[in-house]
């Protein structure tokens, strides 16, 4: 990160640059008990925010990690933080939550002393349409028995990155992932929807992915137009003979797939759209 254009919140102020924040004997250093959630700064808005600052308090309960800043209060502090840059800036929001205290004797971490900080990064918005490829991958998404899937942890991302380095060995831009049962779950760093004959659907949340805060927003608009989202099982071979694959998350808010292995597909109608739409109401707020 050294180098990069980065602001960072800590101890109640922005700081310039990539604060250091942790410590060699960190809890979170040492045991992986770090949460972090990811909005975007872009074209003078933040979607979502709220609901991102929501969900980086709800990780840190799930690794048992008292949040110490309310949502609300989160939204003003990154709102700051924002008001340090142009309005055409494009950035990655990122609070992050750690235990300080634990290890040694007691894996867990001490719930009462969490560290916070937000990362605010300059990261462009894809240019234009943005697309992916994918494959399959060997690794599955863990279930809540075996991993903290109901937060959006760290100590998760080792596996996506697997995932990811496998796919792109194989000259693939992201991995298909499966869940424990071997059914679609999403891809190593975003939903997935699919298309066919018009029918949109997408993997039912099931606990062992993350229903993503895009996701969610695509659906809605998508209903408000008139087209209804089923969340349901998928399976691989459904996704072979779609129409239509896109991605969402919030770095890049849509992403088309062209290929699925050895199968092709278009940039189709309902990705185009789902794009204008989201833009339509990420815009309106401003
Ligand atoms: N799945 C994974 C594994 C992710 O890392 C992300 C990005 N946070 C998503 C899905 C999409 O979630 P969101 O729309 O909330 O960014």
């Amino acid at each position: 990160a050294v180098g990069s254009d980065i602001r960072t919140y800590f101890e109640g102020t922005w700081h310039e640059g990539d604060a250091l924040v942790m410590r060699a004997a960190d809890h979170g250093a040492w045991l992986g008990s770090s949460v972090f959630d990811g909005a975007r700064y872009a074209h003078g808005v933040a979607p979502d925010l709220l609901a991102h600052c929501q969900r980086v308090n709800a990780s840190a309960r799930a690794l048992m990690l008292t949040p110490t800043i309310g949502a609300e209060e989160m939204v003003e502090i990154v709102r700051e933080g924002l008001a340090l840059y142009p309005r055409d800036a494009a950035l990655y929001i990122r609070p992050m939550y750690w235990g300080i205290d634990g290890g040694a004797g007691a894996i867990a971490p001490a719930p009462d002393r969490t560290g916070f900080c937000v990362c605010l990064e300059a990261i462009p918005l894809p240019a234009g349409e943005s697309t992916t490829t994918l494959t399959t991958t060997r690794f599955r998404r863990p279930v809540l028995e075996s991993a903290v899937v109901n937060a959006k942890a760290g100590c998760l991302y080792p596996n996506n990155a697997r995932m990811l380095r496998e796919a792109q060995t194989k000259g693939f831009g992201n991995a298909l992932v499966a869940d424990a049962m071997g059914n679609v779950a999403e891809s190593a760093t975003a939903n997935v929807f699919i298309v066919k004959d018009g029918a949109v659907s997408t993997p039912i949340p099931n606990g062992t992915f993350l229903a993503g805060i895009t996701r969610a927003r695509h659906i809605a608009n998508l209903a408000a137009d008139g087209v209804e989202v089923r969340e349901r099982v998928i399976g691989f071979d459904e996704v072979r003979e779609a129409d239509e694959v896109f991605l969402t998350g919030n770095m890049s808010k849509i992403t088309a797939v062209t290929a699925f292995d050895e199968r092709t597909y278009e940039i189709g109608p309902v990705a185009r759209r789902a794009r204008e739409l989201y833009w339509d109401w990420a815009l309106s707020s401003r």
